[in-house]
């Protein structure tokens, strides 16, 4: 293969979890596959100097809302959050559904660049307006025998189910949605991905009818091997930290079932309660960027109509912003890609397809720049956190075709005093 690769990304700091590579090293591509990972991989028609680069399996995003037109501006531009910022595997989570599925397929997968999965919605109505409608997801909302038809229909996009284990539904309509969704999970095969934390509003004079320390329990008890608990670090009640503000006991029995936590940043990111879930041990297994039409305004007035109730502010963030944010937490660089890449493709069963750069598989990488300074990073909180190393996209291969990080949504960090 010496020589003759069509692109050769050469002298980056090559980390790639799957095949245990952190060093320098050159990454050579033909004909959209990854065709070497070495010290010296030869030459190519075109060689691009990433000295003092990040060089990664293509980021893989868990938690997107890409499903863009549909229900208003609660979804956003695939390409804008994938490939334009550095990732080029999305996952809708629970934006399409099985009344949608074939427009999500047709609109939103087959024009994008980025490479779009889903998390099929347990509800018929999906996500629409950021599920803004409560009553539409009580049970008489949710057809599990459509639903499993729909995911076997679409195989090789559907990769799991989501649903919302929260306290609004919960004081409505207990745990029947939640055991609806688990058989859709059981009859298909697929993960069970399970958002906490509050989503609805309560129903007039819920907050007696909930304790939310009593969700998880009840979660955890349908949950089995494989399936996702997301937004461990949110302030909202329900979450893996209980209102006495300690980790939840059931935490650490749902990890020794094998469900796996993904961070689904979003609204849902304090820095307060990832040190409380991060200090008793528990490391998230994938990240998750969570942005959304509501938490991440696209600075173009005439494409969003605001409107009071929907947008919560000026929210900025991405996938390299939140993976810097878990860096300024502790968490080593090395674990931080994994939770982008190999831990991701593990969730989604596609071990061996993407996630890696190993020679044969896709080519799909992540070029990063690495920098070095001050700089301040902001929860939803406020609190403010100085970190001195931050990740920002600078480019990224889809199958083997390279996309500039140009994204108008890539947050811009403020220097620290
Ligand atoms: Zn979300």
């Amino acid at each position: 293969m010496r020589g003759d690769a069509d692109i050769l990304l050469k002298g980056g700091h090559v980390i790639d979890p799957a095949q245990g590579i952190d060093g320098l090293a050159d990454v050579a591509v033909k004909d959209g596959k990854i065709s070497a990972v070495s010290a010296d991989a030869g030459s190519a028609k075109e060689t691009i100097d990433v000295t003092g680069k990040l060089v990664i399996p293509g980021m893989i995003d868990t938690h997107a809302h890409v499903f863009q037109h549909i229900g208003g501006p609660f979804g956003l531009n695939a390409d804008m959050v994938g490939v334009q910022s550095g990732v080029t595997t999305l996952v809708d989570q629970g934006g399409p559904s099985s009344m949608t599925f074939a427009g999500f397929r047709h609109y939103i997968v087959e024009p994008a660049k980025t490479n779009v999965l889903a998390f099929v919605s347990a509800y018929v109505v999906g996500g629409l307006e950021g599920h803004y409608y409560t009553e539409l997801y009580s049970p008489d909302g949710v057809d599990v025998r459509a639903t499993c038809k729909v995911i076997d229909a679409n195989r090789d996009l559907a990769k799991g189910i989501k649903a919302h284990a929260e306290i609004g539904g919960f004081a409505r309509w207990g745990m029947t949605v939640m055991e609806m969704a688990k058989e859709i999970s059981r009859n298909s095969g697929l993960p069970l991905y399970i958002h906490l934390g509050q989503l609805w509003p309560m129903p007039e004079g819920g907050e007696d009818l909930v304790d939310p320390d009593t969700i998880i329990p009840q979660v955890v008890d349908l949950m089995t091997e494989g399936d996702v608990l997301a937004h461990p670090f949110t302030r909202h009640p329900g979450g893996f930290v209980d209102t006495q503000g300690n980790l939840h006991a059931m935490v650490r029995v749902a990890l020794d079932k094998g469900i796996k936590v993904d961070v689904g940043h979003g609204s849902h990111f304090s820095f307060d309660m990832a040190r409380k879930v991060l200090d008793a041990g528990v490391i998230p297994n994938t990240l998750g960027a969570d942005m959304h039409g509501y938490n991440t305004k696209v600075p173009d007035p005439d494409s969003i109509k605001e409107e009071d109730h929907l947008f919560t502010g000026e929210v900025k963030f991405s996938m390299t912003y939140a993976m810097t944010e878990l860096m300024a937490l502790g968490i080593p660089l090395v674990d931080v890609v994994a939770m982008a890449t190999s831990n991701c493709a593990m969730m989604l069963d596609m071990v061996g397809e993407i996630g890696s750069m190993r020679p044969g598989m896709v080519a799909d990488v992540s070029v990063l720049g690495d920098e070095r300074g001050k700089w301040v990073l902001r929860d939803n909180s406020g609190e403010q956190v100085v970190t001195d190393r931050y990740l920002r996209p600078d480019f990224c291969l889809r199958a083997g075709v390279r996309y500039d990080a140009d994204a108008i949504i890539l947050p811009q960090l403020e220097a620290a005093a």
